[in-house]
């Protein structure tokens, strides 16, 4: 069966932006009794945080209490977002958001009875509210995500690795689940600059970096942490399947096709392979990856060996 859609496009500039009075705000109250008292109530809430995460959920709850609803999707594709919250409905009203001409997502509201008019009205209006906290969260998103990245390979560079290894180390202590990592190294990498030269060496490196990706569930996992080595992080992962998804990497590859100046070449690498000890630190779990890596290289190259 195929379920009813509505669907509307908001433009936050032709949409009525009513100004209301901060000035003697009313006591919070747990059911608001007008439209304009929870857009007030709202609009404070909302310009409290810069995720998407936070303010979208907030909206979700708050909307609730003039609109029942089941579930509501946002969906930003130029800044990789899709959230969800509630489960679903059969039927659903979907929102455009812009601002100044610039796609802000899309907003789809769903629950199982269908809209009113005199609902839809109040979506509008409650919509509003969202402006300015969506655009300044999505602001610092960019800000973040390029601050955060690598610009050649498109993997975290160092300071987000240093911060999210951080995190699961703490993650694993708390969840007692295991942490490994993975430090690999594309073999003999000078040669391809050499006989290449370093543009093509570039391609080379952007390539690996995407073939260690597609391997991947979690790409937000995948660092540069130097010139031609990454660092992958393997949350909740023994020291077992650590080993298997390297050498799944180590195949991957090997196997692909990787064009220098138009010229078919061969490469492989090299990876060390290390589980987080108790109480161990980020530095420690880091050496012990990259000894193994070393030992790696020593023995002949395109292989993986696990850290003692
Ligand atoms: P090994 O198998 O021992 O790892 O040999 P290797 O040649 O890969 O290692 P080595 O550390 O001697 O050289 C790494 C090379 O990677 C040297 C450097 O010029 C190159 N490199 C590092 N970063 C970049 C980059 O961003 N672009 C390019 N094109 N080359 C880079
Ligand atoms: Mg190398
Ligand atoms: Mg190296």
């Amino acid at each position: 069966m195929k379920s009813p859609s509505q669907t509307t496009a908001i433009d936050f500039d032709s949409a009525k932006l009513q100004r209301l009075g901060f000035g003697q705000l009313p006591p919070l109250l747990q059911r608001p009794v007008s439209l304009a008292q929870l857009r007030q109530q709202m609009s404070l809430q909302l310009q409290t945080s810069l995720e998407p995460q936070r303010i979208l959920g907030l909206f979700f709850r708050e909307v609730q209490r003039l609109v029942p609803l089941d579930a509501m999707t946002y969906v930003h594709n130029g800044s990789d977002l899709r959230l969800e919250f509630g489960s679903r409905g059969h039927h659903s009203v979907s929102y455009s958001l812009s601002h100044e001409g610039e796609h802000m997502g899309e907003l789809v509201f769903r629950r199982n009875q269908r809209f009113s008019e005199h609902e839809l009205g109040n979506f509008e209006s409650l919509l509003s509210s969202l402006l300015y906290p969506m655009r300044n969260a999505l602001l610092y998103r960019v800000a973040t995500q390029t601050a955060l990245r690598d610009p050649l390979t498109g993997t975290g560079n160092r300071i987000a690795m240093e911060q999210t290894l951080q995190r699961e180390i703490e993650m694993s202590r708390r969840h007692l689940q295991p942490l490994s990592v993975l430090m690999l190294d594309i073999d003999h990498f000078k040669q391809v600059n050499d006989h290449h030269g370093h543009s093509a060496g570039d391609e080379v490196l952007k390539a690996v970096a995407a073939s260690i990706k597609d391997q991947l569930r979690n790409v937000d996992m995948v660092f540069r942490y130097g010139g031609e080595e990454f660092l992958i992080l393997l949350s909740n992962t023994s020291r077992e399947a650590a080993a298997m998804v390297g050498e799944r990497l180590r195949y991957a590859t090997q196997a692909q096709d990787y064009y220098a100046d138009g010229q078919l070449i061969e490469l492989t690498v090299s990876l060390g392979c290390a589980t987080l000890l108790p109480g161990e630190s980020a530095d420690s779990l880091l050496r012990r990856a990259d000894s193994a890596l070393y030992v790696a290289k020593r023995e002949g190259r395109n292989r993986l060996t696990m850290a003692g």
